[in-house]
């Protein structure tokens, strides 16, 4: 290893480090009782959450297009330690049912503490070949209903000092081919909940936003997507929605999920040929 690599190698060791080190300490304590609404929560990640939340004690509204999986999901959520668990099935490409189920929400739980938005609509692993009608369905699903809910659900957040937790991809930072709408739908989300995020502290508001940066995880859904196009590791959901809750309770800013998913954005702006070299390099595709 030359003497340049050492130093980088060593000041990235020590920056880690430091983050790790000045992080604030999640008090699991600090969940019992909370009131959450974890969208997109029927499966997946989402699913995953309202698990942990459960265990925590929690008072959880989950809320999917399935009522029969959501009825399994809080069921399952009550037998591991959740205070009340409840569900309502919304779609969120309608123009009302988002506003339904925050106000499901804050109406059975007295209030909210924690809007944990999720969902994706369903996105095909293939080249965008000018689909625009899905194109726009899609922004509907991951992004118009997350602005609508996150305003819906502020005054109930601003009087609990409570916390928005936006799950975003590696995709909402970096694009990626194959997912061409999915991940334009990811930036949306990142520009709007980043610039909501510095008016909020502005005007002094009680809110957190968290803003959860995730990689390749091992979903049902992401998998049956990426099978035979890429060997990326996947790492495990239930991990990736521990670190969701953590970040959301902890009122930081960015989680950045697996760690390295920092590092790789960080490379797309200090070494974009080579960034774009591996990107288009590292799925089997034949033209
Ligand atoms: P899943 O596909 O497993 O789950 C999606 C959830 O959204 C399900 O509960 C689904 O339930 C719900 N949903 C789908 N369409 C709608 C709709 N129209 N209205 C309401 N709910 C809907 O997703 P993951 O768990 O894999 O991903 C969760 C989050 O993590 C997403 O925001 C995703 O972008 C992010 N992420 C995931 C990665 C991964 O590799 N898995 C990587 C990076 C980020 P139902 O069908 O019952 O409606």
């Amino acid at each position: 290893m030359g003497t340049f690599t050492k130093i980088l190698f060593t000041a990235m060791c020590v920056a880690f480090l430091a983050v790790k080190w000045t992080a604030p300490r999640f008090d699991p304590e600090s969940l019992r009782g909370a009131r959450v609404l974890v969208t997109g929560a029927s499966t997946g990640i989402g699913e995953q959450m309202a698990y942990h939340y459960a265990s925590f004690g929690a008072q959880v509204v989950i809320t999917a297009r399935r009522e029969k999986v959501l009825e399994k999901v809080a069921e399952k959520c009550l037998s591991l330690g959740a205070q009340k668990a409840l569900y309502i099935a919304a779609d969120m490409a309608s123009e009302s049912e988002p506003d339904k189920a925050v106000d499901f929400a804050v109406e059975n739980l007295g209030g909210l503490d924690y809007l944990v938005l999720n969902h994706i609509g369903p996105s095909p692993f293939s080249m965008w070949e000018g689909d625009m009608d899905h194109t726009r369905w899609l922004m509907k699903v991951n992004f118009f209903s997350y602005t609508q809910m996150a305003w819906r659900a502020l005054a109930s957040l601003e009087q609990s000092k409570g916390a928005l937790v936006i799950v975003s991809s590696l995709l909402g930072k970096m694009p990626s081919p194959f997912v061409v709408p999915y991940s334009s739908t990811k930036f949306a989300l990142n520009g709007f909940f980043g610039a909501l995020h510095h008016e909020l502290a502005m005007k002094k508001s009680n809110v957190s936003i968290s803003i959860c940066t995730l990689g390749l995880i091992d979903t049902e859904s992401a998998m049956d997507k990426v099978r035979g196009y890429t060997n990326v590791p996947a790492y495990p959901s239930a991990d990736a929605a521990l670190n969701i809750i953590i970040t959301g309770a902890t009122r930081q800013p960015e989680l950045f999920y697996p760690w390295f998913t920092y590092i790789v954005t960080l490379s797309k702006d200090w070494f974009p040929s080579i960034t774009n070299y591996i990107i288009q390099n590292s799925y089997s595709y034949t033209p």
